[in-house]
């Protein structure tokens, strides 16, 4: 659906974007995520077509940005960081300016704006001045005004950024509505948004791509370990640390201290990502005489792994 290379957009002498590459294929929910400054809202400016990039390509569907900037317009729904409202206009109004921007006729453009104002929940404002409405009933005029032409892909630069905890619940609801039947890149800086909306998730900072995929790939990406606790019946430290260190992927292993009189040994394995140890660890314990009373394995908080992917370098 979306296609990507070598995308840089300089401004002056810096470099806001650094050859980035993706793929986003159609029904994709896409989480752009970075810091401040990190580059999202320029990547997508290109991609709708506002920027012009200093070097690389976008292909959406079969059009080049360069060749059909209008066709790709006419796919794409963008609603940008702040919406940009007439706030003298009243919603009804406003939506009916943006349809016959969008050239819908009569019919259709009637038929469309209710639709709109059902799925972005917005009849109760519909003849209200926009600029009396809620900055969530705002936004999701934003939203009704991005999606009038019932577009195949939708681009939202922080569609939650100064919402109150319901407004956003209430976007995320709307988004993950429009989500079964769209293409939907959000950009946030905001991890639990991008938890909760996006089935991958691509990370940019100061300009790059530094992780891409979905959320459980993320987490383990960081960082390269992980952490599996085990807890053992009858089992002395220095013979299960022996056996258990053989295993081919753990790194250490720790005793933690369990409570006072406890038979019970406790202990943390750091592994190393991308193998799933826990079977070998039970084959090892299976032979002895060692009871396995728990194993379990963490995984990684994606804020860690965000932090350790968007550090200052
Ligand atoms: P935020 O989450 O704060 O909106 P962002 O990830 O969207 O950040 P961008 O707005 O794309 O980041 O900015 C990337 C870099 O480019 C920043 O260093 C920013 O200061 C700079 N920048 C953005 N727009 C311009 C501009 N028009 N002229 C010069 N520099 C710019």
């Amino acid at each position: 659906m979306i296609h990507v290379e070598s995308l840089t957009k300089y401004y002056h002498d810096l470099c806001a974007v650094d050859q980035i590459n993706f793929d986003i294929q159609k029904g994709e929910i896409v989480g752009l995520l970075g810091p401040n400054g990190a580059g999202k809202t320029t990547t997508l400016r290109m991609l709708t077509g506002f920027l012009r990039p200093t070097s690389g390509s976008i292909r959406v569907k079969d059009y080049d940005i360069d060749k059909y900037p209008l066709e790709i317009k006419k796919l794409i729904g963008y609603l940008p960081e702040s919406a940009p409202l007439y706030h003298d206009m009243l919603v009804y109004d406003y939506l009916n300016y943006v349809a016959d921007i969008r050239e819908l006729d009569g019919g259709r453009k009637k038929s469309r704006i209710h639709q709109l104002a059902d799925l972005c929940g917005i009849n109760e404002i519909m003849h209200q001045p926009i600029g009396v409405c809620s900055k969530g009933y705002k936004q999701r005029v934003g939203l009704a005004h991005a999606m009038m032409n019932d577009p195949e892909i939708l681009i939202l630069d922080e569609p939650t950024a100064g919402l109150d905890p319901n407004q956003i619940a209430e976007i995320r609801e709307i988004i993950r509505r429009i989500g079964k039947e769209k293409t939907i890149i959000i950009s946030t800086h905001i991890l639990s948004e991008a938890e909760a909306a996006c089935n991958r998730v691509i990370i940019i900072n100061q300009g790059k791509i530094v992780a891409d995929g979905g959320i459980e790939t993320l987490r383990q990406s960081a960082g390269g370990e992980y952490l599996i606790n085990i807890s053992l019946k009858n089992a002395g430290f220095e013979a299960a640390e022996s056996e258990l260190r053989s295993i081919d992927g753990i790194n250490r292993v720790n005793k933690v201290v369990g409570e006072e009189g406890e038979e019970i040994l406790h202990l943390r394995l750091t592994c190393r990502s991308s193998a799933d140890l826990r079977e070998e660890i039970y084959q090892r314990v299976k032979p002895t005489d060692w009871i396995l009373l728990e194993l379990h394995q963490e995984t990684q908080s994606l804020e860690k792994v965000f932090q350790e992917l968007t550090k200052e370098s």
